[in-house]
């Protein structure tokens, strides 16, 4: 049996895209559901299309003037990374000369850059912190049983040590 998990998007004149975000194949004597490398897959191909999105939305946005209205002269592009807790994305970020009625200087802007602001999820420092304050505790709670399965030896040994 062939799977496939698709992203429908919709835009804001209600036009709807697809994306494809991955293809399963499964038999019966297979394993039952996903695979937890699967759902990892899946979940990042989701992120990576949303931020696609959003990123194409921000371009779109930010290519128009908001005080004259005026569509802005492109000025090459670069990529910009973003990390997320589904792993890092690389991004096409095109730049544009700001508006003459603003600047007479030839100086350029980047909307997806500006949108990115620190290149990082917000909630990855917040899931670091609470992965190390996890680890700790599976430390602490690793020692406690280790201790408890130390002095059940001890007592069957009933000689101390260790
Ligand atoms: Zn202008």
């Amino acid at each position: 049996m062939k799977m496939r998990v698709q992203l429908v998007i919709e835009d804001g004149s209600g036009a709807s895209t697809c994306a494809d975000i991955a293809a399963i194949e499964r038999h019966t004597d297979d394993l039952i559901g996903l695979s937890l490398e699967e759902a990892k897959a899946m979940t990042g191909a989701v992120q990576r299309k949303m931020v696609e999105v959003q990123a194409r939305e921000t371009i779109d946005r930010g290519l128009i003037f908001p005080a004259c209205q005026q569509r802005l002269r492109r000025n090459g592009k670069h990529r910009v990374g973003y990390r997320t807790p589904f792993g890092r994305l690389e991004l096409d970020s095109p730049r544009f000369y700001r508006c003459q009625c603003q600047t007479h200087t030839r100086q350029s802007i980047s909307p997806l850059a500006i949108w990115l602001g620190g290149h990082i999820s917000p909630e990855l420092p917040t899931l670091s912190a609470t992965d190390v304050r996890s680890r700790a505790l599976e430390r602490r709670n690793e020692c406690g049983a280790k201790r408890i399965m130390g002095n059940g030896r001890r007592n069957r040994a009933s000689h101390g040590g260790a």
